[in-house]
């Protein structure tokens, strides 16, 4: 018998996604400044073909290194670092404008690219804003200016902190622990779920300094270098969604670095996160532009100009019903989003720190639903993997498991922020 085979994908929902980047779907109303919109345009110049490999990737459970080398040629593997340092200086709103687009053309990137920017987003002015010692601000600017330098070259960072315990949900110190040796740090540990596995050019481990009684006060954050001796890299990795992250389980087992690997000072990751509670939303883009992704995907859909199923199916109630239900879900995410980003500032008020925990989830929760709701509302056929939209569906479950702020996290905090004020107990 003679059985055709499928295309191995269909990319004429593509041509939604040019016609979307031409009318600045996402940002529609949004106050861009003139920065934040010729980077934007940047990704649009590339972002198509991020979207067409996003298929093989997925399929492959590989990593996206051609939409790496497409980054580098961008200049964006510098995007957070200071533009004195030569990188393209993007603040943090900036950089979750821009990671939203990249992840409107491929999630598995844009979660990615993330862990990399937090190598230079966190290292920057917010540390610049903490306390430090002459000695403490001279040894960043020397160990930053060789990172950021790194990267610069086309070196990709990564940022594992998840260890299968407590630690990455902020409740204990982190289990991989560096200890002091003379002109540098002895490093052993395991972590889990280490994105860009095997990709990356160094891992920004966050550890605990091997002091008796460590608290969370004593958290490091070193870069090591992949091919050090005693890393290695475990584990399988067929997961359900964000499959192009490659995050397998990383182990080290005695590799020493030099100082120069410290991405912060001693004693000064815990201040800069007390300090700046937004940092731990950088994954929201990725989650924000992926709901865009689907509902674009749905409308293109729905008006038959998807090819291969070139039939309208607007004319029906229902669909109508379900598209505009998508719609509200996401202007309401995409109103938190412009709100929150833009309320990035050292020392937040309580009235900011609980918006940034509802703007988290209504992100990861909003995406996973608009994505669900898109396969219904498009329709059996819309789930073949010859489209996008159920490797949409899955990408998008992983959004609420992120750590630091998984869903139940921002719902514990929410819960008892809202209710108890500082210093209160029962
Ligand atoms: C595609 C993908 C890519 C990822 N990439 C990275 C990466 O690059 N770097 C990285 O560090 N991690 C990464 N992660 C890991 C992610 O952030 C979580 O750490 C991971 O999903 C947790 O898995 P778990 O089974 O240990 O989960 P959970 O059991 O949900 O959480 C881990 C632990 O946190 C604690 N915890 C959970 N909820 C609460 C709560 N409400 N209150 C108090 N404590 C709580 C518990 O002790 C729990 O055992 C990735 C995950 C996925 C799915």
């Amino acid at each position: 018998m003679n059985i055709q085979k499928e295309p191995f994908m269909n990319s004429s929902y593509l041509q939604q996604f040019a016609r979307s980047a031409d009318d600045s779907t996402l940002f529609d109303g949004a106050a861009l400044t003139d920065k934040q919109r010729a980077l934007i345009a940047k990704v649009d110049q590339y972002g198509i073909a991020w979207a067409e490999r996003a298929f093989k990737h997925d399929r492959e459970a590989s990593f996206p290194t051609d939409n790496y080398n497409d980054l580098h040629e961008m200049g964006f593997l510098g995007l957070c670092v200071p533009e004195r340092l030569g990188g393209l200086g993007a603040d943090y709103r900036t950089y979750m404008l821009v990671a939203s687009r990249i992840a409107y053309y491929c999630a598995s990137t844009a979660n990615t690219f993330n862990m990399h920017n937090a190598n230079s987003l966190w290292t920057a002015d917010m540390v610049d804003a903490m306390p430090m010692t002459d000695e403490q601000r001279a040894s960043h600017e020397h160990n930053r200016a060789l990172h950021y330098g790194n990267m610069l070259k086309g070196k990709i960072y990564s940022q594992p902190f998840s260890e299968g315990s407590g630690a990455a949900a902020g409740k204990h110190p982190f289990g991989t622990s560096a200890q002091r040796k003379d002109g540098g740090w002895l490093i052993n540990g395991k972590k889990i779920f280490a994105s860009l596995s095997g990709s990356a050019d160094y891992y920004g481990v966050l550890c605990t300094e091997d002091v008796p009684d460590p608290t969370y006060a004593n958290t490091m954050f070193i870069a090591v270098p992949a091919d050090a001796p005693g890393v290695s890299i475990v584990g399988d990795w067929d997961p359900l969604g964000m499959r192009g992250t490659v995050s397998r389980s990383l182990l080290f087992k005695d590799v020493f670095v030099p100082d120069s690997a410290e991405m912060m000072p001693q004693g000064v990751y815990i201040k800069a996160a007390a300090t700046y509670p937004h940092m731990f939303m950088t994954l929201t883009p990725c989650y924000i532009g992926l709901a865009q992704a689907a509902y674009d995907f749905s409308v293109a859909y729905l008006r038959g100009e998807v090819d291969g199923v070139n039939v309208k199916r607007r004319m029906y109630p229902t669909k109508q019903v379900g598209i505009a239900q998508m719609y509200i879900k996401l202007q309401q995410a995409w109103a938190l989003f412009h709100r929150v980003t833009s309320e990035f500032k050292a020392n937040p008020s309580r009235g900011e720190r609980m918006r940034a925990l509802a703007c988290q989830y209504t992100i990861m929760e909003y995406c996973a639903e608009i994505a669900s709701a898109a396969v219904r509302v498009c329709g059996g056929q819309a789930m073949l993997k010859t489209f996008p939209l159920e490797r949409m569906y899955r990408d998008s479950r992983c959004g609420a498991l992120m750590l630091p702020w998984t869903s139940e996290i921002c719902i514990d905090r929410l819960g008892h922020g809202l209710l108890y004020n500082e210093g209160e107990r029962d």
